[in-house]
Parts: C-alpha cells; sequence; structure tokens
C-alpha cells in the first residue's frame, strides 16, 4: 500500500466529516444481538430488519430460547425480513456453536483474539460472511475491523482507493490497511450515505459531489468528455 494511496484516503475521509460530520456507531447492541440482527439484516433494508429483530425479542425474551425453539417457530417471528428459511436456522445454527464451544451465550471472548483470529472464528459459523463479522467486531466490540458493504465497495473502488478488480472480501483487508482504525466508524458511515445519495450505482451525481478532485472515476469521466 502507497504513503500516496494512505494520504488520498485520509484526504478523502476529512473532506466526508466536513461534507457529513463525525459519525457515533448506530448500534451498541451486545455482539450477540448485533449477530443475530446483521444475519436478519441480509438482503433486506433496515426497517424490515429491524421489525423481524424486535419481533423474535417479543416472542423469546432470550437467546437460549431462540437457539432451542422449534425452527418454524423462529422462521416465522422474523418471516417480515424475507429468506426467513434460511435465516432461521442459521440464527440457531450461529447460537449453538456459540454455546456449544464457549459454554455460554457470549461473544466477549473474541476480544481476546487478533482481528484475524477473531474474523476467522466468526466467518466459521455459517450464514456469517466478512462484513458481518467486521459489524460485529467493530460496533459492538470496539475492535479495529473495517465492514465493507456494496456501497462502500462500489464507492472506493470508483475513488481508486482499491482497484476495479478487486473482490468485496479483499477490500475489507485493503481499506483496513489503508486507513487508521480510529477512522474506520464515521469512514464506513460516511462512505455509505455517499453512495446512497451521491455515488449512486446507477448513475454517480459526480457534478454535485465534493469528492470529485480525489477521484479517479471522475477524472476518466472528464478526460473522455
Ligand atoms: S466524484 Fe462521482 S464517482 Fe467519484 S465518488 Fe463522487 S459521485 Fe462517486
Amino acid at each position: 500500500m502507497t504513503i500516496a494511496l494512505e494520504k488520498k484516503a485520509l484526504e478523502i475521509h476529512q473532506e466526508l466529516l466536513r461534507t457529513f460530520g463525525e459519525q457515533a456507531p448506530w448500534s451498541r447492541l451486545d455482539p450477540v444481538s448485533e449477530l443475530v440482527s446483521t444475519i436478519l439484516s441480509q438482503n433486506t433494508n433496515d426497517q424490515l430488519r429491524d421489525q423481524a429483530y424486535n419481533s423474535l425479542r417479543q416472542r423469546f425474551p432470550d437467546w437460549a430460547l431462540v437457539r432451542d425453539a422449534a425452527p418454524e417457530e423462529v422462521i416465522s417471528a422474523i418471516r417480515i425480513a424475507g429468506l426467513a428459511q434460511q435465516k432461521g436456522p442459521h440464527i440457531q445454527e450461529a447460537l449453538r456453536r456459540i454455546s456449544d464451544e464457549r459454554g455460554e451465550l457470549s461473544l466477549e471472548f473474541l476480544r481476546g483474539m487478533s482481528i484475524p483470529e477473531a474474523k476467522a472464528w466468526l466467518t466459521g459459523i455459517k450464514g456469517v460472511g466478512p462484513k458481518t463479522a467486521a459489524i460485529i467486531l467493530l460496533f459492538s466490540l470496539d475492535m479495529p475491523a473495517f465492514p465493507v458493504d456494496t456501497h462502500i465497495h462500489r464507492v472506493t473502488r470508483r475513488l481508486g482507493l482499491i482497484p476495479a478488480r478487486a473482490s468485496r472480501e479483499k477490500a475489507h483487508e485493503l481499506l483496513e490497511s489503508l486507513l487508521p482504525p480510529q477512522t474506520y466508524c464515521s469512514f464506513h458511515l460516511n462512505v455509505i450515505r455517499l453512495g446512497r445519495e451521491v455515488c449512486q450505482a446507477r448513475r454517480p451525481r459526480c457534478e454535485i459531489c465534493r469528492l470529485r478532485a480525489l477521484c479517479d472515476f471522475a477524472a476518466q469521466d472528464q478526460q473522455a468528455s
């Protein structure tokens, strides 16, 4: 990773702070609750994820009850989030794995691991990919992992922070090594906001983007026109 690229990443971070401000973590769920919530969030929006999460919590006041419930009851409680036939078993399997391996329903032990070890442990659970693992580590355990969603993957490739052909999985480690850990939370949330509001998938609105002077895609676009 070149120093020039690290400098560019910091400049982008600073510009995003000027545009959207410093962000506090959106969630202070404990790690097990965050794990369940992020499994529910796959392929759906935040509103439906929250409705499914609240429905699950209302029906089962603690996670041990979810773990031991009949699969159909869990599926029925989370149906609104979609893909309930997959997500229900993944949630129950994850809860069983934590209990079986640790003797309790807690992920606090991850704090004693290195980031690669903690990621490897979490991604060993079916239904938990690199993004889910990094979200749990960053937002629930305050550990320096950088989650990459579809917006961050698209925007950071356009900006030229990661190679155009870098996979989403690879983007996690590339961006982690590019940015200082204390920037992860704000950078993550601000790039998502930029991706939703300005650097949209179908048509990036470069003409109003504050990152235009720092962006490879905008520079190429200008050369071509
Ligand atoms: S200048 Fe255009 S391509 Fe670059 S980040 Fe902004 S909107 Fe996206």
